[in-house]
């Protein structure tokens, strides 16, 4: 059995409210039509695809779709959805017997949803998945708003895509059509030509894009993930100046060099957080040219930069710090540097550490020049902290 799909991009989908389609707005870096295009480029069964777009853009085909690793063919849709699919049909190759028809407006197909179609639609001819209502359904009488019926919600399911067909009964419901029966999709044609068309599970992931709150709730999926950062920063330490890590003052009779108080320890952590959420570095938001930072405590600055990734939808999940100073000792003062950073990040002292190296005596923090530190920090988008 050889398995091609038609992927269905013809609407201009308004009810989204952007400008351009919807299956071509961005979805975690690629298009949505491009994501529902990779569900079957990547999976083994498939050997060919056919892209229907709208005719305004199927000229620039080859641009809008990008490459694949099957071949695919482009094509101009038609006015209804069964159009479309016929001009797919039509451009499907010889030697495919089996097609899938699939929504571009579904995205989130996985390769088990695919491989249930493909069996219940080899042996039956035709397969739809389908999820159970969970809810009560009522018929409603759409002028009046009042239910004129309750219906058994045991022989209710919601129809997705892909829908599986024999290239027969493909053929079959597509003439149907083309006789002139309306079908909002090809399982109705093909039961009206008299095929029995059976269902399997769906996927509740499987969601269509239909409105700005589908698509904004897609998008989430992409960018609802961990993110991680790294800082790193080192100051010159010259006699005279006080040494301040994070409010802490030490015994030391030299201290950090800088525009501001030179706390290393922040301003690495605060390089990590920012890195983290994608909202560049220190320096961009806190320039050494800019006297309101001038002696600036990093306590301070930290709290700034939460206040930035609070801004940009962030909150923090943990951070770790290496300070590397040849003396005073740090250890005896990890405790006070962990509770004031844990204060300040709004986070359990536990999610907050710090740690001390020497350098051995090598090197300019060796020599007792330098103070230098690493950092790391892992954000989440603020929902999911
Ligand atoms: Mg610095």
């Amino acid at each position: 059995m050889s398995v091609g799909v038609i992927i269905v991009a013809a609407g201009r989908g308004t009810r989204v409210g952007a400008s351009v389609p919807k299956q071509l707005l961005d979805l975690g870096g690629r298009s949505v039509l491009r994501r529902s295009i990779d569900a079957f480029d990547r999976h083994p069964a498939i050997a060919a695809l056919v892209v229907v777009l709208p005719a305004e853009l199927a000229g620039d085909g080859p641009a809008v779709v990008g490459g694949t690793d099957r071949p695919c063919q482009v094509v101009a849709g038609g006015a209804r959805r069964q159009d479309s699919v016929r001009e797919g049909l039509r451009a499907m190759p010889a030697g495919i017997d089996l097609v899938l028809v699939h929504d571009a407006a579904r995205p989130f197909a996985d390769a088990e949803l695919i491989d249930r179609v493909i069996a219940a639609a080899g042996e039956s001819g035709a397969a739809i998945p389908g999820l159970a209502a969970r809810d009560t359904v009522k018929r409603v009488d759409p002028d009046r708003g009042t239910v004129t019926a309750t219906l058994p919600r045991e022989e209710i399911w919601l129809a997705q895509t892909p829908q599986g067909f024999r290239r027969d009964v493909l053929v079959a419901a597509v003439a149907l059509g083309e006789a002139g029966v309306e079908g909002t999709d090809e399982a109705m044609l093909a039961e009206r030509a008299g095929h029995t068309v059976s269902v399997v599970p769906g996927d509740a992931r499987n969601v269509k894009i239909t409105t700005a709150d589908d698509l904004a709730a897609a998008r989430a999926t992409f960018t609802s993930g961990p993110r991680v950062g790294t800082g790193f920063d080192l100051h010159r330490l010259v006699e005279g100046r006080p040494l301040v890590l994070a409010g802490v003052t030490l015994p030391s009779d030299r201290g950090p060099l800088g525009h501001s108080d030179g706390d290393v320890l922040c301003h690495s952590l605060i390089d990590a957080m920012l890195g983290a959420a994608g909202q560049g570095d220190i320096g961009r938001h806190f320039p050494n040219t800019d006297p309101r930072w001038k002696g600036a405590p990093g306590l301070d600055l930290l709290a700034r930069a939460c206040g930035i990734l609070r801004t940009a939808g962030f909150a923090v999940a943990n951070v770790d710090v290496t300070v590397l100073l040849e003396k005073p000792k740090l250890v005896p003062h990890l405790d006070d540097i962990r509770s004031a950073l844990a204060g300040v990040l709004g986070l359990a002292v536990d999610r907050v550490s710090v740690k001390a190296k020497t350098n051995e005596g090598v090197d300019a923090v060796g020599r007792g020049e330098a103070i230098a530190a690493h950092a790391t920090a892992l954000v989440w988008p603020e929902d999911r902290r």
